[in-house]
């Protein structure tokens, strides 16, 4: 049968945008080439973070990443190879790293962000989304006074954006969250993130668009499309040809390959990432915390608790690095009293869809009525995905939206 929209993609951006169209009356398709989820959006860390609207385009990023580039167990690595087209994305990052550029970033990103943390509130509560979905703010803790005072800089932008925080001595974090150690520097506190399970949303996400009458195609891997006078008409799938009205890409970070067969750039590489879940320890902390010296990520579930972070840009490589994730463990184990060797229940790597100014593509694809995309989330894509699903629905039948389009635009900006 005929679907309104086929949806290319079954991580949180297309589910989170099947379940607005289903909403707003769309019959809905969903094709994925392997199973819901599998790309970023389970082992990911959860965190609902209106506070990270600062992108990583700052002034001075390009030095730091120079310097850690070739140490293969730092946050960020680039494996050394001749790669074109991560050469070209290397050199736009590099051209957005300037100050006007970031606070243009910026102020879009605090749009999807702040929006997308009220929408999600909205229907956790509407459709009683058992995800652990918890307000409980973030913490960004500083092992070094150094980096705490680096970082004052960004927390003003942020302050002048509206987004609160407040600066916690060293003393006031241990009081705050015991489950830290005493002798750190201090740490940020953002009071209106928030955080849930991944994976544990993507499960009811699949539940709940079932229920409102989605197909979802599993093991289906979509390698092209059929065009008829500007308008698709089908995908080619490994199993046939599939009709609808309409059609979005939200294949993440993989999307730079199905646009290659319209001849479109997208311009995406695949950030690695790395995570590793275990059950909740005893001492657990009670906030969801970024750690900042080794720039990771540590969420509290009452269920378990997951480490998370390294970007490493190394294609689509799926070996599951052991120095990388014991550089997890280690820089964790500098911050936390935790016992975080008491039981590893997964150890999982996906890949961010970034783009080279941190901002994801949200629009129709030129002279294609009825294609459009939804991708390059980077390393917000959760946090971002019910802002990017009212954006789609706005692309596709004009119904109002409170955003600017304008800074998501596929060629405009980038
Ligand atoms: C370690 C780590 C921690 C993170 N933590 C956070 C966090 O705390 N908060 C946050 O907001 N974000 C976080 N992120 C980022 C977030 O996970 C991603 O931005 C988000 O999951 C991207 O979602 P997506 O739906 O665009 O892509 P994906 O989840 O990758 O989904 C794309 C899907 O498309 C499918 N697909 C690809 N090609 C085809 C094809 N040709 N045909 C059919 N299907 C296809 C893939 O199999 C995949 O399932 C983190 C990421 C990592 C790696």
């Amino acid at each position: 049968m005929k679907s309104d929209v086929i949806i290319v993609g079954g991580g949180v951006i297309g589910l989170v945008t099947a379940l607005e169209l289903l909403e707003a009356g769309y019959s809905v398709r969903i094709l994925e080439r392997e199973k819901l989820g599998t790309g970023a959006s389970q082992g990911n860390c959860g965190l609902i973070t209106p506070s990270h609207a600062l992108p990583l385009t700052r002034p001075g990023t390009v030095r730091k990443a120079l310097v850690s580039m070739l140490r293969s167990n730092s946050p960020l690595y680039i494996r050394p190879r001749l790669d074109l087209s991560l050469m070209s994305w290397g050199l736009d990052f590099s051209r957005h790293c300037n100050r006007p550029s970031m606070l243009r970033t910026m102020f879009a990103r605090s749009d999807l962000l702040s929006r997308s943390r009220m929408l999600y509130e909205e229907m956790i509560e509407k459709h009683g989304l058992d995800c652990e979905w918890e307000k409980r703010g973030l913490l960004i803790a500083f092992a070094t006074s150094r980096l705490l005072d680096k970082e004052a800089a960004a927390d003003e932008e942020l302050s002048a954006l509206g987004v609160d925080i407040t600066h916690l001595s060293g003393e006031e974090l241990s009081e705050r969250e015991p489950a830290l150690r005493e002798n750190l520097a201090g740490a940020s506190w953002f009071p209106q993130d928030a955080h849930l399970r991944p994976d544990r949303l993507i499960a009811e996400l699949e539940r709940l668009v079932r229920d409102k009458g989605a197909e979802i195609d599993e093991g289906q891997e979509v390698t092209g499309f059929c065009i008829e006078l500007g308008r698709v008409t089908h995908v080619q799938t490994d199993t046939g040809l599939r009709a609808a009205k309409h059609f979005l890409i939200a294949t993440g970070a993989w999307s730079p390959e199905l646009a290659r067969t319209l001849q479109l750039r997208l311009p995406i590489q695949p950030g690695k990432g790395y995570s590793i879940t275990m059950p909740r320890p005893e001492i657990c902390p009670t906030t969801p915390l970024i750690l900042a010296e080794p720039s990771m990520a540590v969420t509290p579930w009452a269920s378990g608790l997951r480490l998370g972070g390294t970007m490493e840009f190394a294609g689509y490589d799926k070996t599951l690095r052991e120095n990388r994730l014991e550089a997890l463990t280690k820089g964790a184990g500098r911050f936390l009293k935790s016992n975080l060797n008491s039981g590893v229940k997964e150890r999982w790597c996906g890949w961010r869809p970034m783009t080279p100014n941190e901002l994801p593509i949200i629009d129709r694809v030129p002279e294609l009525e009825n294609l459009f995309v939804a991708a390059g989330h980077g390393m917000m894509g959760v946090s971002m995905a019910p802002a990017t699903a009212q954006l789609v629905r706005h692309l596709i039948d004009g119904e109002d939206v409170d955003l600017d389009p304008a800074p998501f635009r596929i060629g405009g900006i980038r």
